[in-house]
């Protein structure tokens, strides 16, 4: 598919959405909600040049990251696949995701666990320990860089990404 010949006029216009930081959609990195929403056509380039597969399109047929299948590698794939640059437009943005645990985790209820501290590469995972063989999993989000491993391994299903902080948008020129 060939670029759009205004894309490069239209990628400069300044896009300030509102997202929420708890509960938005995961989009591929190097992509935000409003070069998403400019840009996406649903053309799915990016779930098929995903290696890891884990990206799929929602019910408005724009793209998603689950964790169900891998992490995410931050290999730009699906950046270099997309033909609108809906996600290589916000190339200059940092990956906003960082892992939480909840209360399902294993460790928190006294139950021998370290299988996200044994994933995680950034080594953004360390463990507190509590009264009564209970230890918490805490991430140092300086270190976390969203990758999902530790959601995708998690026997629980005890991990979410979320955003720490609501931000707003500026697609860069
Ligand atoms: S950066 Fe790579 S692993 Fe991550 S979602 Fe894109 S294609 Fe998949
Ligand atoms: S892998 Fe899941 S259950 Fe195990 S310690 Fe980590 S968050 Fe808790
Ligand atoms: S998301 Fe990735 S970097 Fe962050 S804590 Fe989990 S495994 Fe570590």
């Amino acid at each position: 598919m060939t670029k759009d010949p205004n894309f490069s006029a239209s990628r400069r216009a300044f896009l300030s959405l509102p997202r929420r930081s708890r509960d938005a959609a995961i989009r591929p990195p190097r992509s935000t909600e409003a070069s998403i929403a400019a840009y996406c056509t649903g053309c799915q380039e990016c779930t098929t040049a995903c290696p890891e597969n884990i990206i799929s399109l929602n019910a408005n047929q724009r793209p998603v990251l689950s964790f169900d299948s891998g992490a995410c590698t931050f290999c730009s794939a699906c950046a270099e696949a997309c033909p609108t640059d809906a996600i290589d437009a916000a190339r200059d943005i940092t990956w906003p995701w960082k892992a939480e645990v909840q209360e399902a985790c294993l460790s928190r209820q006294g139950i021998m666990c370290r299988t996200c501290e044994d994933v995680c590469e950034p080594r953004a995972i360390r463990f507190k320990l509590a009264l009564g063989g209970k230890s918490e999993p805490l991430i140092d989000v300086d270190q976390c860089s969203g990758c999902g491993a530790c959601a995708h391994s998690c026997p629980a299903q005890a991990i979410r990404l979320t955003q720490p902080e609501t931000k707003t948008e500026k697609i860069p020129a």
